[in-house]
């Protein structure tokens, strides 16, 4: 896809009303819809205009990704999914684990065309995930509803969010991934927005030996992508580049990584396959774009940069032309990520930079790479 004129994933935040309140929520989600929350006739004119993004038949449409708050709050989901996929859009949708999650909606959701699920999984022990989510039985309820969504079909992901608090529990997770069949394991790293900013974060050398156990947990036969961690991808070709079968030495990696690895060896046993990093080489504002609960759009959910409002204003338009997205694309960065060159491949977090020194084109702070 050409990210100048097309994002890979709009994520649409369709509320943020949520009967969970978990430790690292973005949109710091509460019982009730927010004010200006997008009705169902804007909703839909959203969808519609969605769908311009496609000029020619040749064109690929982004994936619509269905978020909140919980998704399932939304009275008219099954309307919008219908609309959306009569549009031509593919919809993902990211529901929160709770009663509302249950065998009928999602079986509803397949068969009106939603091609994949993600579910949140913090933690390898009831204590942990439950201690982040806040809600007592949560975790067997979360790993029911995975295997419920692998069994009705759905591409199905798990998403992590990485901070002190579960850190040392990765591995365990990456083998419940590979139990409950999920075709990929997204790991967000923390950015300090919402509730995340009560959370403590990682150091960049633990980040780097996170980025490796993950590399090592990409040949599992599950996909791993990370989400405000594009150094990922640095690691990916490192790792790449000095493979000569089986994975690559651990010299410079620090205890953390040697204990992950171990650990993930331990449960899942030697690499099974090639590793299934593939990644499209977004970030925040390239090839991701995202729609707020009351119509702001954002380069990302973690940067609360308004680029302009849908209710007003052509979400195709804005994501074209604003100067900021235009600028993030180019890889104008200033700073460490400037210099660097890798900063098309990587380019760091943008959301990152943005809390961390209010400057959406500076340095990701969390990357401990030193430019060539
Ligand atoms: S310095 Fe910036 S662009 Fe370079 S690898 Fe680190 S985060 Fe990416």
């Amino acid at each position: 896809m050409n990210f100048d004129r097309t994002p890979a994933l709009v994520f649409w935040e369709t509320t943020q009303a949520c009967e969970l309140a978990c430790r690292h929520c973005r949109a710091s989600a509460m019982p009730n819809p927010g004010p200006g929350q997008l009705t169902t006739d804007e909703g839909l004119a959203l969808i519609e205009k969605l769908s311009h993004f496609r000029a020619s038949p040749t064109e690929r449409l982004p994936v619509l990704v269905l978020t909140g708050g919980d998704v399932l709050m939304r009275p008219d989901l099954f309307q919008l999914v219908s609309a959306a996929r009569l549009a031509g859009l593919s919809v993902a949708l990211a529901p929160s684990v709770t009663p509302r999650l249950t065998p009928t909606v999602l079986t509803e959701l397949r068969n009106l065309g939603v091609s994949s699920i993600s579910i949140s999984l913090d933690g390898a022990t009831p204590a942990t995930h439950q201690g982040i989510r806040g809600v007592a039985g949560h975790f067997e309820l979360t790993l029911a509803a995975l295997r419920l969504a692998t069994d009705l079909g759905f591409k199905t992901q798990v998403n992590t969010a990485v901070m002190r608090a579960n850190t040392r529990e990765l591995a365990g997770v990456a083998a419940i991934v590979k139990e409950v069949g999920a075709s990929a394991w997204e790991v967000f790293f923390l950015v300090k927005v919402g509730r995340g900013r009560d959370q403590q974060e990682l150091s960049p050398p633990e980040n780097e030996d996170v980025c490796h156990f993950l590399y090592d947990a990409s040949h599992y036969g599950f996909a791993v992508r990370t989400v405000e961690a594009p150094w990922y991808r640095r690691v990916m070709a490192e790792r790449a580049r000095e493979r000569v079968g089986g994975l690559a030495s651990a010299r410079a990696l620090g205890p953390l990584y040697q204990e992950l690895s171990e650990e993930l060896r331990h449960r899942l046993g030697p690499a099974e396959k090639a590793s299934n990093s593939a990644s499209a080489g977004t970030r925040d504002g390239k090839g991701i774009f995202f729609i707020s609960h009351d119509g702001w759009a954002f380069p990302a959910g973690f940067l609360p940069l308004r680029l302009g409002n849908v209710k007003e204003e052509d979400p195709v338009a804005i994501y074209r032309d604003h100067e900021l997205l235009k600028a993030i694309r180019r890889a104008e960065f200033s700073g460490r990520c400037g210099r660097c060159e890798l900063r098309d491949l990587c380019g760091g977090s943008r959301s990152r930079a943005w809390a961390s020194f209010g400057d959406p084109l500076g340095q990701d702070p969390a990357c401990g790479y030193v430019p060539a």
